[in-house]
Formats: structure tokens, C-alpha cells, sequence
């Protein structure tokens, strides 16, 4: 499967809300140049205006103004059917009359295709999403993630230029999330796939993306790695939503964030040097993988701290009066 990259160009989109007679912009100024073969995931808070972005690649809506660019054409006015994209949906979105056969091969079924050559590629997709001996199910036959593997395997078989996620895997547990979001992953890694990918759920965007555009009120905040906006983070808002977050304002006014991951909490014997701050211990939650402590700072600031668990280690307690310590690498000045 040959690589697209994908273009999108000052993209803005308003709606009119007839109720209160004005224009509402859901999408501004959005930018954003797509590798061949590389997964780029929208994430940000419900109303941020990611399912409209990804919409408009589709061409289910069109820009109010700016340009979508597909390996070097324009393809801004073009209709959803002349894009050569395909979409993964959070409902599926199968046929719920077809077997999962007659579903995955209904888009080649649509092209033209011979019965014997969408038999053919059927046979090779089957193995991709793992759904070899379930050919004659009815969707309703199927648990959700075998269905989603359907919804993949229909999309991935018409060879589309560019796939579209949006919020696939909301609709499954937890445990089931993770293992299908790894499937996804080294599928589209593996057929080089070009793919934008649409959740509200941090660890699902960190896991499976090469880079992660952060959106907030219709805006990109911060285009980056996995890494670069959970430990790099420009803007405060970034902090905050990609995971909990410490803000220590400095005497020059900049603020530094540090991860409750790379606190550590001393005894007030020990003696220390760096970045040390006096606490007091207000509230103690065991997480299973991590101790969590919420402190206040002398300085009057609250900050949570998170401990790795050991079988012998004894907590702090609540009250306790403490020292904090941070390592000057896990401080990170904000930008915006
Ligand atoms: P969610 O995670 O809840 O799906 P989202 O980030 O995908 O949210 P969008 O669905 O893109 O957000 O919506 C962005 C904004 O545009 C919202 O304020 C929404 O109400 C508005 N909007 C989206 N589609 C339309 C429409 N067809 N008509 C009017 N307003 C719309």
C-alpha cells in the first residue's frame, strides 16, 4: 500500500446556530502537514472540534475556508466517494443484514471488483484483523471488538490513500480498548498506512500516535510526540490534559510543571540539596501501581505527588511534615 500525505491548510469551519442567530466557529486556523504512513491523533475536550477536522478530510463537511491537500492535489471541494479515504466509526457502522464476508467486501463489491478477486483480498484481510472461521457471522453474532475488527478490515480492503479513526474503540471496555489499540497500531504501521486518528482519551492518543495535535476551543495548541506534550508541554492547558499536573510558579513569574511521577518525598531529617521544598501531607490515596499524596507546600502551593508501590515500603502519613525534592530535568518552564 503506497503512502499519502496529507495537507490541511488554514482550515476554519463555522456553523450558523439558527437559535441564537450568530456564526459559531468550530475549527480555526487549523494546520497540520501528514507524513505517508504516519498516525496523526486529535485529541482535546468534547466540543474542541477534532470529529469537525477529521469530517472535513472525509468531506462529510466542507471548510468554511483553507484547503485539504492529498499528494499534491487539492482536494478541498471534492466529494467523500472521489477522496479515497475510509473511516473506522465508534458505531461500526456495519450492515447488520451481511455476514462479515459480504460486510468487509462490500466497498470492492461498490468498485467493481470480480467475485473471485474480492475473494482474493478478502482472504489476506481476514488474517490481518484475525477474523479467519467468523466469514459467515452476522454482526449481531459478534462481541464489539470482533465487530470494530469488521469495521477495520472494510475500511483497510478498499486500499484507501488515507483512514480515518473517529473515536473507534469508545463503545469497548477498558482491557479490550488497549489490546485493540495496539492491533490498530501495528496494522496501520504495517500496511504503511496513512491514518488520522480522532479520541478524547490521552493514553490511547499517546500510545498509538506518532504525533499527537492537542486541540482546545477549535485551536491547535501544541503539535507533537507521544513525549513532547506530556513531559514537554508548551501551553498550561496541555499540561493539564494530557495528565495530572504540578504548576510551581518561580519568582520571575514563569511557571514550571513537573509530572506527580518525578516528585520525591524525603523524611525532614534527611539532608538534601536542589530543588527542595518543605510540605505537609494532606491527603494519602492508594492507586493500586502508585501512592498518591496531595501536599501544600510551605510557599502555600498544592501539588500531588505519586509513589511507585513496593510490598515492604510504609507510606508517609497523612499530617506528616515532609521535604520535597525535584530533579532539575523534570522541571519543565512553560511556554505559553
Ligand atoms: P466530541 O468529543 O464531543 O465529539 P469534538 O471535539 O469532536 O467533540 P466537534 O464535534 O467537532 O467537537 O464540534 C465542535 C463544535 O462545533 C461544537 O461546539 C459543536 O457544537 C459544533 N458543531 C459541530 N457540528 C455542528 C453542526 N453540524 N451544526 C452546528 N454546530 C456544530
Amino acid at each position: 500500500m503506497s503512502s499519502s500525505n496529507v495537507k490541511l491548510q488554514h482550515l476554519r469551519k463555522s456553523f450558523f446556530d439558527i437559535h441564537h442567530q450568530k456564526e459559531n466557529v468550530a475549527v480555526e486556523d487549523f494546520s497540520l502537514d501528514i507524513q505517508g504512513g504516519e498516525l496523526v491523533t486529535l485529541l482535546g475536550p468534547s466540543g474542541c472540534g477534532k470529529t469537525t477536522v477529521l469530517r472535513m478530510l472525509a468531506g462529510f463537511e466542507s471548510p468554511t475556508s483553507g484547503h485539504i491537500i492529498l499528494n499534491d492535489k487539492d482536494i478541498t471541494q471534492l466529494p467523500p466517494n472521489k477522496r479515497n479515504s475510509a473511516m473506522v466509526f465508534q458505531s461500526y457502522a456495519l450492515f447488520p443484514h451481511m455476514n462479515v464476508e459480504e460486510n468487509i467486501m462490500y466497498g470492492l463489491k461498490l468498485r467493481g471488483f470480480s467475485k473471485e478477486e474480492q475473494s482474493q483480498k478478502l482472504s489476506g484481510f481476514l488474517d490481518i484483523v484475525n477474523l479467519r472461521g467468523y466469514e459467515k457471522r452476522k454482526p449481531h453474532e459478534l462481541s464489539g471488538g470482533q465487530q470494530q475488527r469488521v469495521a477495520l478490515a472494510r475500511a483497510l480492503i478498499v486500499k484507501p490513500a488515507i483512514l480515518l479513526f473517529d473515536e473507534p474503540l469508545s463503545n469497548l471496555d477498558a482491557k479490550l480498548r488497549e489490546s485493540m489499540r495496539n492491533e490498530i497500531r501495528n496494522i496501520q504501521k504495517s500496511l504503511k498506512i496513512t491514518a488520522v486518528y480522532v479520541t478524547h482519551d490521552q493514553a490511547e492518543a499517546m500510545a498509538i500516535s506518532d504525533r499527537v495535535v492537542v486541540m482546545n476551543k477549535g485551536k491547535i495548541e501544541q503539535i507533537g510526540s507521544s513525549q513532547d506534550v506530556y513531559l514537554r508541554p508548551s501551553t498550561r492547558f496541555v499540561a493539564d490534559f494530557m495528565g495530572a499536573a504540578n504548576f510551581l510558579t518561580q519568582a520571575n513569574g514563569k511557571t514550571l510543571v513537573v509530572r506527580p511521577e518525578n516528585i520525591k518525598l524525603h523524611s525532614l531529617q534527611d539532608s538534601l540539596t536542589g530543588e527542595v521544598r518543605q510540605a505537609s501531607i494532606k491527603e494519602y490515596h492508594f492507586l493500586g501501581s502508585v501512592h498518591e499524596y496531595h501536599l501544600h507546600l510551605q510557599t502555600g502551593e498544592k501539588i500531588v505527588a505519586r509513589l511507585p508501590v513496593s510490598m515492604d515500603e510504609k507510606p508517609h502519613f497523612v499530617g506528616e511534615n515532609i521535604q520535597v525534592s525535584f530533579d532539575q530535568k523534570n522541571l519543565h518552564q512553560l511556554s505559553g
